[in-house]
């Protein structure tokens, strides 16, 4: 039987239920029991005093790759879930593009049994859209769905044909899941390293245009006005893409996107003398790009922020920039990266990060979580504002160390990671 926790006189920010208050918030049999003033500890409850400290619904990953099967070097199911725990995050949505594949029923089940045996995040299949991510022929979708996957996609390779595209958002909209598309033009964007621009240029770096993304992105939501389907747009990077969110969601069609705190703090700039662990797909953009992605998550354009997790080995980053892997790992820094750079930047509140963290990622993929209303899953984030740290990524719990925030000094910590009642992460030396 699971102790009962009270968190007690934390700011608690839930704008699910529009709370924004001094509250208590009793946990009991892995399920928010109550939120208000006074709560009394019930007997045996375990007391967290979180005077100062923010409690929110559990920050939701939708977007993260852990590498099991196929790169347990550096990744696995269980490293990922610990250190998206580490990172304030109580459940996460772990990508299909495995060795091999998932795409089939028993490539989810064994997901979802690492996942069990962690202890510490959330972990929810993300299934294929085509077999092998082959583009070629649609997974089995419904079989995947019934083993425990989320939604699907075939991220870190776009689907190039139209077609295959347009049937895979016909089936998924049968299941009420949505189609996670990674917006690249093939043909547009091979052999680039970076932006395509003045930086690309200097450095003698083959570039990627802004419209590699953009195209695919008005194909996408012209596909899904045409299918009803539920297309989702990962990692947004360009002014256009913003501008053509806005323009589906005007009209109605069921488009929902994603930015990544990377995307939202850091320019093509940041690739300076070819450091590689500034090199990500979509790559970093200008710094219009960057003010017009942080507009649109500010305004609701963009639905939600995720991480892209993506964890590579130290040799395979130390290579020449244009023959290094794409991807930085950010389960542990998003959380204080959007809350150094965005909320103290004065672009989001506190109730429109929690919101574009915890509430529209449950939403949007309809998991558990994302509110403390009574009753709901016990999935609670703790974290305390003013903590201040310097990332350092041998500290890190992904066995990934790549970022591009190494040496830099965040605030905002999370303290407490409450999955189903139980604390699966207390960050070291916290004495409450
Ligand atoms: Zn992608
Ligand atoms: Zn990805």
């Amino acid at each position: 039987m699971t102790q009962p926790i009270l968190l007690r006189g934390g700011r608690v920010v839930d704008p699910s239920r529009k709370i924004d208050a001094q509250q208590d918030v009793l946990l009991a049999a892995g399920l928010i029991e109550a939120c208000g003033r006074g709560l009394a500890a019930p007997d045996g409850a375990r007391v967290l005093d979180c005077a100062g400290m923010i409690v929110s619904p559990g920050f939701i990953d939708v977007h993260c790759h852990l590498r099991e099967p196929g790169r347990e070097d550096v990744e696995t199911v269980a490293t990922g879930a610990r250190a998206a725990a580490a990172g304030g995050f109580t459940a996460v949505c772990a990508m299909p593009n495995t060795d091999p594949v998932t795409d089939n029923q028993a490539a989810v089940g064994f997901i979802i049994r690492q996942a069990q045996r962690a202890k510490a995040a959330r972990v929810h299949p993300i299934g294929a859209i085509s077999l092998g991510q082959r583009g070629e022929a649609l997974a089995e979708f419904g079989e995947m769905i019934g083993a425990g996957a989320v939604a699907v996609s075939d991220d870190g390779r776009p689907v190039a044909s139209a077609q295959l595209m347009r049937t895979a958002l016909e089936y998924a909209r049968t299941f009420n899941i949505p189609v996670i598309d990674h917006c690249e033009e093939p043909t547009l964007s091979h052999g680039g390293a970076m932006n395509e621009g003045i930086v690309s240029a200097r450095l003698g770096l083959k570039g990627i245009p802004s419209e590699a993304e953009e195209i695919m992105v008005i194909r996408d939501i012209l596909l899904a006005r045409r299918t009803k389907g539920h297309v989702h747009l990962a990692h947004m990077s360009t002014v256009g893409s913003v501008e053509l969110i806005r323009w589906g969601k005007e009209r109605g069609i069921n488009v929902t996107a994603e930015v990544c705190p990377h995307h939202l703090t850091l320019t093509e700039d940041r690739v300076g003398a070819y450091d590689t662990n500034a090199k990500m797909n979509p790559p970093l953009r200008t710094a219009a790009d960057v003010a017009a992605l942080r507009d649109a998550v500010a305004d609701g354009t963009i639905d939600l922020i995720a991480t892209d997790h993506a964890p590579h080995h130290y040799d395979e980053k130390e290579q020449e920039f244009a023959n290094a892997p794409n991807g930085i790992v950010g389960l542990e820094t998003a959380l204080a990266v959007v809350h150094t750079k965005l909320v103290a930047g004065g672009v989001l509140d506190y109730p429109r990060l929690v919101e574009r963290m915890s509430c529209a990622p449950a939403r949007v993929f309809h998991l558990p979580g994302g509110t403390l209303e009574r009753g709901a899953v016990a999935d609670v984030t703790v974290f305390d504002p003013r903590a201040e740290w310097t990332v350092d990524p041998a500290a890190f719990l992904s066995k990934g160390r790549n970022t591009p925030y190494a040496g830099e000094k965040l605030h905002g910590r999370a303290i407490f990671t409450i999955v189903d009642g139980e604390i699966v992460y207390t960050m070291p030396n916290t004495t409450r």
